[in-house]
């Protein structure tokens, strides 16, 4: 019974919608996520898709403003005052081949929900007629607390290997336990998750990261084996030490859930903080930090994310990483600066997430050293000290004019200059690094002199 669930409150925009095309005669839907998520007592922030019978063309002929979306899947972008739905006309699978299905436009909206992946995203409601259409029991299931797919769970994953990952997503997000079928077959077409192109992977990672508690979709991924085949540098953090001690990916999982889901990226930096535990791999050699940095860019590289995510990311892991010690004076400046290509609110955040999990652990309360330390990187920014070559009094073009050559030389001045600077930020104006500048040439002039003369 589906009875006294909650219903999707449609806004009166695809109320409008649905009207026009049904008056137009054809048989419209509100279909998948929002439908889901209303029953599930959610909030409706998914996107409102409609599935229709009328064709994409004869979409086109019911509205004014229309976007051509994805013609050849039938998905027509019906703009009505600053909103844009997804009208599809009701397809059925042809012919699926692991990755693509080929659709073909269908006649009624039992055939469209059958093609749909799990039993919770296979129910229409019609917001006209309050009307809902489950033909596989998703709201039930849902109801009990159970993921399903439509249809026999291993053809459906042969069909599409990324909806062993979309499995494991909404299983996290709604706390639903996998059907003994759904999750035989799940772990049975596992290693077929590396044929997948990195940027679905990568795109199902972060829509992971955004949900409440991602802790419990990446649990699921390393309970069915499918951690080592899309991140192995991640299942070397689960070990079995036994000594009562938290490992360092589950520490990792508590960590992202503990940091708030609007920080994809720090959570991403949580998740990849175990990923420098000795393996007896090269880069061994390192220290953790450096070692942590350097496999947190080549997993982010591996899934295509852009350059700037992946060294915002893989900076945070470094500094997580490393002592959070930041210091006062020069040294908080000397961090300042070391620290100036990544959101550093983020590190905080890292950083706050650990002492959460430290007191939970029974560790005296260290979120109020956090805190003070955060207040120093405050107060010292708010002084606006000169934290990058950018911000010294002279530049390499003053350099020039005081008569220097540019060459390998010049990078050694402005370095020496920075350095004196974030010693002491009151020298940073033009004639005292001018002069500062002129003595550190003449004592290397002097040094390679003499150096010449054996002792
Ligand atoms: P969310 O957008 O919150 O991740 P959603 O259910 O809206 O969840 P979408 O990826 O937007 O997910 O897809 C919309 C609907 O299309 C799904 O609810 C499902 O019915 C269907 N669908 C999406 N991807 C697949 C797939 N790989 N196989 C089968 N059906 C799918
Ligand atoms: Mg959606």
């Amino acid at each position: 019974m589906t009875e006294g669930r909650e219903r999707p409150a449609a806004p009166d925009s695809v109320r409008w919608v649905i009207r026009k095309l049904e008056q137009a005669g054809f048989e419209t839907w509100a279909v998948g996520g929002v439908v889901r998520d209303a029953l599930a007592g959610r909030r409706a922030d998914a996107d409102w898709d409609l599935a229709t019978r009328a064709r994409p063309e004869q979409v086109r002929g019911v509205f004014r403003r229309v976007v051509p979306i994805g013609l050849e899947h039938g998905t027509v972008g019906v703009l009505t005052r600053g909103e844009m739905y997804e009208v599809t006309t009701f397809r059925r699978d042809v012919e699926t081949f692991g990755r693509r299905a080929t659709v073909e436009f269908a006649d009624n909206i039992d055939e469209d929900l059958a093609r749909r992946d799990f039993t919770i995203n296979a129910i229409a409601w019609h917001p006209l007629r309050r009307e809902m259409r489950d033909p596989f029991g998703g709201a039930d299931d849902l109801a009990a607390g159970i993921l399903r797919t439509v249809g026999d769970a291993g053809t459906r994953f042969a069909e599409d290997f990324l909806r062993i990952l979309r499995a494991l997503r909404f299983a996290g997000r709604f706390a639903l336990a996998l059907e003994p079928e759904t999750w035989s077959a799940l772990c049975e077409h596992r290693q077929h998750l590396a044929d997948l192109s990195p940027e679905r992977v990568r795109e199902e990672l972060t829509k992971t990261l955004r949900s409440a508690h991602p802790s419990r979709a990446l649990s699921l991924y390393a309970a069915s084996g499918v951690l080592p085949i899309l991140y192995p540098e991640l299942a070397r953090c689960l070990n079995g030490r036994g000594d009562g001690r938290l490992d360092s990916w589950s520490a990792a999982l508590q960590m992202v859930d503990i940091v708030s889901r609007r920080y994809p990226l720090a959570r991403l930096a949580c998740l990849l903080g175990g990923i420098g535990v000795p393996s007896g791999d090269v880069g061994e050699e390192l220290p953790p930090e450096e070692r942590a940095g350097m496999r947190a860019a080549e997993l982010m590289e591996r899934l295509r994310y852009s350059r700037a995510d992946t060294e915002g990311v893989s900076a945070l892991v470094r500094a997580a990483a490393a002592s959070p010690e930041i210091g006062a004076g020069p040294a908080l400046r000397r961090w300042l600066h070391q620290t100036r290509q990544m959101d550093r609110r983020h590190l905080f955040r890292i950083w706050i997430a650990r002492a959460r999990l430290d007191t939970v652990l029974g560790a005296r309360n260290p979120e109020p050293a956090v805190l003070s330390r955060w207040r120093a990187v405050r107060a010292e920014l708010a002084t606006h000290p000169p934290l990058t070559l950018a911000d010294l009094a002279l530049s390499g073009r003053d350099l020039i004019e005081m008569g220097m050559r540019p060459g390998p030389g010049f990078g050694a001045v402005l370095a020496h200059l920075l350095d004196l600077v974030l010693d002491d930020p009151a020298l940073n104006r033009g004639p005292i690094l001018a002069f500062r500048a002129r003595l550190y040439v003449d004592a290397r002039a002097r040094a390679s002199r003499t150096s010449e003369w054996p002792s």
